[in-house]
């Protein structure tokens, strides 16, 4: 007998019926508290060697229906190796075949990053020598939102703030921010401890604890949509912007990363602040570096696809790395990596992955000391 559940950790899942193998009928369900329907997570139990066809018939009515071109559902037995299972939408309905080799399968829409693996996270780096680890306050569902300062502890070391997953669905962004951790504490790299030496990096890892236990894409347990708060955050609704942004106006901003991922486009690239108001030619020439450099650092990073230039123009200071790059005069970025794969490398096994997003995690450190070194000859 199949049997589906979702009743887990980022699970989500809609089930019409489940009866024959060849006529699994679901439907991808909404943000908890918002109208988001992209994320899904899930199992099938009592599959063992058997031809299963499985169809989201709302794909079509998602919120990012451009997702679902070229796209590959991850799948995993364990819950730890994810590969990829090719699909095709069909009149809005999307659908994939295919015959797990084991009794019971996990299929999602990207890699989760488990809320245990976040607090194995916090835990292992928090205990690290030199690492300062501090809870900033609670989410709307009463978690703990932590951040971690890792570097120097001088009074004008340049913040380098990083941060991930507003948008919890996007877990790419906090693989990328373990790699990023990982790096800066490897006592053997010259990068990590020359940026150690000289700046303070401010981490939060996850911004969005709740939307992340939840199985949510975009929103919080209010329904808000993170990156949409940073010009008035509030204390009920947005807590989790409230209190980082309280951070960042106590330690000050010489750099700021945010992490995310895109649906429809299979490239990483980064959003940068040309429409935000003031944004000086200087801004604009330690952009362009940053970006050349991380090009330099990385080859799954790329400058040639990415958003038009005024894509956020009407909301922009609502956005983080608009309010932020505007508020501190500094560099300031928001990373996107692909919820399919890097078009330009790609991977029919595993399409773009948290292995992929750790390793680019790592590769960030390169231009971040570049950007670092220009300015302190400035
Ligand atoms: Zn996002």
């Amino acid at each position: 007998m199949i049997s589906i559940s979702s009743n887990f950790d980022s699970g989500a899942i809609l089930v019409d019926r489940c009866e024959q193998p060849d006529d699994i009928s679901l439907r991808i369900r909404a943000d908890s508290h918002a109208d988001f329907t992209q994320w899904f997570h899930f199992r099938v139990a009592g599959v063992r060697d058997t031809p299963i066809t499985v169809r989201l018939t709302n794909a079509g009515q998602s919120t990012y229906p451009g997702g679902w071109r070229d796209y590959s559902v991850v799948a995993s037995y364990d819950h730890s190796n994810w590969f990829r299972v090719a699909t095709r939408l069909v009149d809005g309905v999307l659908e994939w075949q295919h015959t797990p080799a084991a009794d019971a399968i996990y299929y999602a829409y990207f890699e989760p990053y488990s809320w245990e693996r976040h607090l194995e996270l916090i835990g292992r780096i928090g205990a690290a020598p030199g690492v300062e680890q501090q809870r900033l306050g609670a989410t709307v569902d009463g978690r703990d939102l932590d951040i971690l300062y890792l570097g120097s502890r001088q009074a004008q070391a340049p913040r380098v703030w990083i941060i991930a997953r507003q948008h919890p669905g996007e877990t790419m962004a906090e693989w990328f921010v373990e790699g990023l951790l990982e790096r800066l504490l490897d006592g053997a790299d010259p990068v990590s401890r020359t940026l150690l030496g000289s700046a303070r990096f401010c981490v939060v890892p996850n911004m969005n604890p709740d939307g992340a236990v939840r199985g949510n894409l975009r929103t919080n347990a209010a329904g808000a949509n993170l990156n949409r708060e940073w010009l008035e955050p509030s204390r009920e609704r947005s807590p989790e912007v409230w209190l980082v942004r309280a951070a960042m106006q106590k330690e000050g901003v010489a750099l700021f990363v945010d992490a995310h991922g895109d649906e429809a486009l299979p490239y990483v690239f980064v959003a940068g602040n040309d429409m935000v108001p003031g944004f000086t030619q200087a801004l604009a020439d330690s952009q362009a570096s940053f970006i050349a450099n991380f090009k330099n650092a990385s080859p799954d990073f790329q400058d040639r696809f990415g958003y038009p230039r005024d894509k956020h123009s009407t909301e922009a200071l609502k956005l983080a790395s608009k309010w932020v790059g505007h508020e501190f005069g500094c560099l300031s970025l928001t990373l996107e990596m692909p919820f399919k794969d890097n078009a330009n490398l790609p991977d029919s096994q595993r399409g773009w992955d948290g292995a992929r997003s750790k390793r680019l995690g790592a590769a960030i450190l390169l231009p971040i000391a570049q950007y670092l070194a220009d300015r302190a000859q400035m």
